[in-house]
């Protein structure tokens, strides 16, 4: 089945197409990007939590996808223990309105910069949010725990990957290979939820 992403995160996209060619030719979806069917709209993301954010987008590129096809949302971000849970659903501007990621990030390390070790506990979320054929909608969460380093790491992967520490490993995510990313991000882990029930549902 056709899925057309709703997102015009470059980076969210060239994630989720990987992830999705990765499964071979025996692949129940086929990732198909926005500009295939006019683009994605232009969404204001004030839902408050991820999962609203993400049925926004999705609800916003439906109308644009052929019959039969499905659209499909990511919205996502870190939550970081010592700063309340934040960014969280703030995550793109955590620096303010027009931030790129390039302050996001200078800004999360000032921030953690007085913070403890042992105490640099952070989450990635990703809600990926499908709708489809007759309304059908369904969401799926990833999660991804790690820790905050002190000082950004590496070239790969987006936004905060440079500062974030999975569990279990000593890199930063941009440190490692994309396919490493994928398999343990909450990205790759909402995508694979995502899969296995499309797959179960024929
Ligand atoms: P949104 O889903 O468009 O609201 O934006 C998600 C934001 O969360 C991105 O702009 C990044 O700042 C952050 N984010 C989400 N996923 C990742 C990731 O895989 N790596 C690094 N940063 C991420």
């Amino acid at each position: 089945m056709r899925l057309y992403l709703a997102s015009a995160n470059p980076n969210k996209a060239a994630e989720l197409g990987a992830m999705a060619r990765a499964l071979g030719a025996g692949s129940p979806v086929d990732v198909r990007p926005a500009s295939e069917v006019g683009g994605m709209p232009a969404v204001v993301e004030d839902a408050g939590t991820f999962t609203g954010n993400a049925r926004k987008k999705a609800e916003a590129l439906l109308p644009r996808v052929p019959p039969g096809d499905w659209a499909l949302a990511d919205d996502s971000g870190i939550c970081v223990d010592a700063l309340g849970g934040g960014p969280g659903v703030e995550s793109a501007y955590y620096a303010g309105a027009s931030a790129d990621a390039g302050a996001n990030l200078r800004k999360l390390v000032r921030e953690m910069s007085p913070v403890p070790d042992g105490s640099r506990g952070a989450h990635y979320v990703c809600v990926l949010y499908l709708v489809g054929p007759g309304g059908e909608a369904r969401a799926f969460e990833g999660r991804c725990h790690g820790t905050l380093a002190r000082e950004p790491r590496g070239s790969g992967g987006f936004g905060y990957d440079p500062v974030f520490v999975p569990e279990g490993d000593s890199r930063t995510i941009a440190e490692m290979a994309p396919a490493e990313k994928d398999a343990l991000s909450h990205r790759g882990r909402a995508f694979a939820s995502c899969v296995g029930w499309l797959a179960a549902r024929g």
